[in-house]
């Protein structure tokens, strides 16, 4: 144990991925410290309230994929407060609704008939030359087709990551496109036959006091088996002596060096690379300034009636509806009062276009205005409206973005005592599940004897190459 007390690690961001390796960590004898530059934990998978109520950034949802043996951690941890739903959303095409995920049936009836015939068309039409190439639109319009592609994924991509398809990376549709050629398409609409349906497909986990209670009760269990979590304490500079990490400076809350054998970080790469001192080399920094993330604004509405909709989640892909994704919190199992309910909108888009300083009566009548043109008009009074800001929502996969993600991998990588993970720490588009099994995985490396274990770190990092991104 005292070998164990000679290795303190310092955990940089407190939401799922850094308190999942706080948990694994404490609970094998490691002092631990987390550092956290908000007020609360639970990073972008966090939750807060409004009047009141409990809702979260934007619609979360756990996936039934989750490795069963962190899902068996989050039940332990949550026991009955970890709610299992069934997944009822729909998606705008054409005026018209289709439900989400889709249903063999309700497609057909539902779906805009020339975009059937259009589909049924591309799936039998050899694919044209103008889909050469390896770039997101390339890689979806060789396997779905032009109707598919022009009527949901283009625009929909375009308003998420801020960029024509054909200037994002073809490996945005393979991490985050499940459904990326007919035989996927078709294996999605077969889960959804009743019968033919594998266990906890069109099914989530949703914990009953919001998704950051899954982080709350991390944070509580960490702490109970020893850890620290310092709260608005931003980390300021990572201390390098030589080629080693040798302890963490915060501002805030926990002011000062806290000195540090390891260093955990789960905030974003390019922030890293910005705080190390001394700074990296410049062709660190030039990559480190070309990685691009995009923001997205949270408009919250509440509303003087028991429902708006029963769906959990709006899509909205078309591009003269400027939010991606509108959710009703109560319907995923939150216990609002019978009074009232919470419209969360989504708007993807850059820190530096104008709407991120709009102010938030604008913001609101945009969401209104929004509805109105989706065909669902909001006839209640709103009692409320409030607004929150993500700046670091999606990686964007930008092309050629692979190059200065390598460069600053293999910067952080070759110092001793460092490991960056989480959907910000390896600029991943990834679920909290994949986040959490980065922690897991890291926290696995590091041995009873103190020293972390590169060989099969390298190991974990190919199989996080498999995620693929649930909705
Ligand atoms: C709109 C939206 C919807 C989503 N929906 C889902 C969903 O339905 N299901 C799902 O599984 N996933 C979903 N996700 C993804 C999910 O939010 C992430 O997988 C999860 O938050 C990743 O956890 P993380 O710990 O890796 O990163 P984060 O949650 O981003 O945590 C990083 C932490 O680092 C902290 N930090 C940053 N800078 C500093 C600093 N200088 N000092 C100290 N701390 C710092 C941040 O404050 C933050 O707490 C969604 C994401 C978004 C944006």
């Amino acid at each position: 144990m005292s070998r164990l007390r000679d290795n303190p690690v310092v955990i940089l961001g407190a939401g799922p991925a850094g308190l999942g390796a706080a948990f694994q960590l404490a609970r094998r004898g490691f002092p631990v410290t987390v550092v956290e530059r908000s007020a609360a934990v639970g990073g972008n998978a966090g939750s807060f309230e409004i009047e009141g109520l409990r809702v979260d950034y934007g619609s979360h949802r756990l996936h039934p994929s989750c490795a069963p043996e962190i899902l068996a951690d989050i039940r332990a941890l949550l026991g009955e407060d970890l709610l299992e739903r069934r997944r009822h959303g729909r998606i705008r095409l054409r005026d018209r609704w289709i439900h989400f995920p889709l249903q063999p049936v309700d497609a057909v009836l539902h779906l805009p008939p020339a975009f059937l015939v259009g589909v049924l068309r591309d799936r039998f039409t050899p694919r044209n030359n103008s889909t050469v190439g390896d770039t997101f639109a390339s890689v979806l319009e060789r396997g779905l087709g032009p109707t598919i592609c022009r009527e949901f994924y283009f625009p929909y991509a375009e308003k998420i990551w801020g960029l024509p398809p054909t200037e994002i990376d073809a490996e945005q549709a393979r991490r985050r496109v499940g459904a990326r050629s007919f035989a996927k398409l078709l294996a999605k609409l077969r889960n959804a036959i009743p019968g033919l349906r594998p266990p906890g497909s069109g099914r989530f986990f949703y914990p009953r006091r919001g998704y950051g209670q899954i982080s709350e009760a991390y944070r509580q269990a960490a702490e109970q088996a020893g850890a620290r979590v310092l709260l608005q304490s931003p980390v300021q500079r990572i201390v390098i002596n030589g080629n080693r990490v040798a302890g963490v400076v915060c501002c805030g809350a926990g002011r000062g060096e806290i000195p540090a054998q390891h260093v955990f970080s789960t905030i974003p790469l390019p922030l890293l690379a910005r705080l190390a001192d001394p700074p990296p080399p410049s062709e660190v920094q030039e990559a480190a300034a070309a990685l691009r993330y995009r923001a997205m604004i949270l408009i919250y509405l509440v509303l003087e009636a028991d429902q708006f909709t029963e769906y959990d989640a709006h899509y909205f892909p078309e591009r003269e509806i400027p939010i991606t994704r509108l959710s009703e919190p109560k319907n995923y199992g939150l216990a609002h009062p019978p009074d009232r309910t919470v419209l969360c909108a989504e708007l993807p888009c850059s820190t530096e276009d104008a709407v991120w300083s709009a102010a938030d009566s604008e913001l609101a009548a945009l969401v209104q205005d929004a509805l109105g043109a989706a065909g669902l008009p909001l006839r209640v009074p709103i009692r409320a409206a409030a607004v929150r800001r993500l700046e670091q929502a999606y990686p964007v996969y930008m092309l050629g973005f692979r190059r200065h993600f390598d460069v600053l991998d293999a910067w952080a990588s070759q110092l001793e005592g460092l490991v960056s993970f989480g959907r910000q720490g390896l600029f991943a588009h990834d679920n909290t599940h994949h986040a959490l099994a980065m922690a897991y995985a890291a926290a696995d490396c590091l041995t009873a004897a103190g020293e972390f274990d590169r060989e099969r770190w390298a190991q974990h990092r190919l199989r996080f190459e498999e995620h693929v991104v649930e909705d």
